[in-house]
């Protein structure tokens, strides 16, 4: 088999579609520690695909030798194989793409007095030739796939290549944000994304300014041998598709099952269907993970899936419950004003810090950029759970749980707000000032369980002795999980004593729990938490999963009365995130009314 016809071959595997090109040669200009790409196709890059770079540049030595298959100065021997940091490294890409298609290489170093032009035809190379260049590379390639006619039949319409290839420059530009990007299309510049190092404004100015605003950051989150940090919206503002998910491990965008397992995990695991906007990187060890399970690159296999799946839900987990930060929050925060006297005034800021009787909570999803006033809510009562003593007998505790949520019945809607009606009998519906929005109640009292749970002193959850203690056997390893989550149990308020070898009895539990439930309450917890391998005591996350998880289950308990809504709604409004529960499930659904005039097709 010819050089050349290798090449061919080796090329159905690498050049797939001009976008394919494109992604092959931005690496290697990222690879060279280039500073600024520019992308500029023709015809959807079947007549030209050009990608200009500042990076280090070839000596001419070296441009001879990157035309030749496995010539690349990435690896030098096989141990470098399972270390690999850069985005290229089989030296494979720039032989196949120069064999099926007119290629010309522009290269000078830094230190060269002149640079050096490279033509290839087919995979046939021409003598190199001296050329006055700015320092770095350009790489032309004309005419993809002019002798593989089967393939360039193949190509789609110039606007779906051209979409492709505007993808793939918006991953790299993701990946790269201190990197300027710019492209042009048929003469045309569509975009010039400066170097920036901030990370949000690039994600601004590729995904425009309305998904940058709704992103909460995902605080840098360190796992053995990892970091995960990046941006994310919560499931509220979730689509039906994945197209705006990115995730990119070691700077590469992925596409893998696991992490994407992960990833919805760490929304609650209920998100099915449903995709939030994500910016996720990841950054592991090269050691830890094998990027070539798949030619592509885009599934990939780590050694320890464990710590990355719990690495990323907690990073997930902690960008959910952090309070929305002013960065995030849009420029009009909406005004919480108390109305009523006899309604409880709880002065709050998203800093706790006393300030004014107006509170004034951040809040992004449901202002929308059209309206130009801030919208006033009633201040409605905030109800704490009760503080109560530890021990209380059954009947009195069947009373002060329901308390929880019966008190003030009467309590008013948030200023604005119109009840409309129930949904299938589950869900209320209201009017709001821009629009209408329907309320989960069992996803709603989770929110505000949790909150209220997080804000108790965490020594002195209220807590019930239990008639008859109840004792459960368990596994092992549940067992490890109880003791290293001890502290937590405890003060959550639920006391355990061992009895025997990996039995327990369980004395006290949480007030809100139904005690006729408390063994299934229990071995759910368990399990629940000794599949999170991010459980690790003696974190505040341990505690916040802890918490979220009993609010979970005592809103899964409640029986609530419809009477109820108007307040459950108003004191969620209340709430430091209202718009999910702490897993990231829906609290509320809100449709603007610019979304249903768009609907009705009324602009
Ligand atoms: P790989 O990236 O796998 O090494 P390629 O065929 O993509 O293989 O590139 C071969 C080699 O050519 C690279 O290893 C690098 O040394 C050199 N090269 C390619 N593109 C550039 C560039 N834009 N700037 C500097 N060197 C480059
Ligand atoms: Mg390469």
């Amino acid at each position: 088999m010819s050089a050349t016809l290798a090449s061919q071959v080796a090329a159905g595997e690498v050049v797939e579609r001009p976008a394919s090109v494109i992604k092959e040669l931005i690496e290697n200009s990222l690879d060279a520690g280039a500073k600024s790409i520019h992308v500029e196709i023709r015809q959807g890059g079947s007549a030209l695909i050009k990608v200009t770079d500042d990076g280090a540049g070839m000596s001419e030595e070296d441009a001879l030798l990157c035309i030749q298959r496995h010539a690349t100065s990435k690896l030098k021997n096989v141990e470098e194989l399972f270390a690999i940091t850069n985005l290229g490294f089989r030296g494979e890409a720039l032989p196949s793409i120069a064999s099926v298609s007119r290629f010309k290489l522009s290269t000078r170093t830094h230190e060269a007095l002149e640079g050096c032009e490279l033509l290839v035809h087919g995979g046939i190379a021409h003598e190199p030739r001296a050329s006055g260049l700015p320092p770095g590379t350009s790489i032309e390639v004309s005419e993809l796939f002019f002798n593989t006619p089967v393939r360039r039949k193949f190509l789609k319409s110039n606007e779906t290549e051209s979409a492709h290839i505007e993808h793939q420059i918006r991953l790299h530009a993701l990946a790269f944000p201190h990197v300027r990007f710019s492209y042009k299309r048929d003469g045309q510049t569509i975009f010039d994304w400066y170097a920036s190092h901030d990370d949000q404004a690039r994600i601004a100015s590729i995904m425009g300014t309305g998904t940058a605003e709704s992103l909460l950051p995902i605080p840098e989150t360190i796992g053995p041998g990892m970091c995960v940090k990046g941006f994310l919206q919560p499931l509220t503002e979730a689509r039906r598709s994945k197209k705006s998910q990115y995730i990119f491990l070691n700077n590469r965008p992925i596409d893998d099952q696991f992490v994407n397992r992960a990833v919805r995990d760490g929304y609650g695991g209920l998100a099915t269907g449903l995709y939030p906007a994500l910016f996720l990187h990841i950054e592991v060890e090269p050691s830890l993970v094998d990027v070539n399970v798949h030619p592509s690159k885009k599934e990939v296999r780590f050694r320890r899936q464990n710590d990355v799946a719990a690495t990323i839900i907690e990073a997930i987990n902690l960008a959910l419950q952090a309070p929305i930060s002013a960065k995030s929050a849009p420029s009009q925060p909406l005004q919480f004003e108390p109305k009523d006297q006899d309604l409880v005034s709880i002065k709050q800021t998203p800093t706790k810090e006393e300030t004014t009787s107006t509170v004034q909570i951040e809040k992004p999803e449901l202002s929308t950029k059209q309206a130009p006033t801030p919208i006033q809510f009633a201040k409605p009562t905030l109800r704490p759970l009760p503080a109560r003593q530890s021990k209380l007998d059954l009947a009195d505790r069947n009373e002060s749980t329901k308390d929880v949520i019966n008190q003030h019945p009467t309590s008013t809607l948030p200023n604005g707000f119109v009840y409309l009606g129930q949904l299938h009998q589950t869900w209320p519906m209201y009017e709001s000032p821009e629009g209408l929005v329907i309320m989960n109640p069992k996803a709603a009292r989770e929110r505000i369980i949790f909150e209220e749970l997080r804000q108790l002193d965490k020594t002195n959850t209220p807590s019930q002795q239990l008639l008859s203690p109840i004792i459960i056997d368990l596994d092992p390893r549940d067992v490890a999980t109880i003791k290293a989550m001890s502290k937590h149990i405890e003060a959550s308020g639920i006391h355990l004593t061992p009895f025997g070898n990996n039995t327990i009895r369980i004395e006290a539990i949480p007030a809100m729990i139904e005690p006729s439930d408390t063994k299934q309450f229990f071995i759910e917890l368990i399990d629940k938490l000794s599949k999170s391998t991010q459980m690790r005591a003696n974190t505040s996350v341990a505690y916040e999963q802890f918490i979220s998880e009993l609010a979970k289950k005592s809103a899964q308990q409640e029986q609530i009365n419809p009477s109820l809504y108007p307040q459950i709604l108003g004191r969620l409004m209340q709430c430091e995130v209202p718009y999910c529960t702490p897993q990231g499930k829906p609290t509320l659904i809100h449709y603007s009314l610019a979304d249903i005039k768009r609907k009705f097709g009324q602009s």
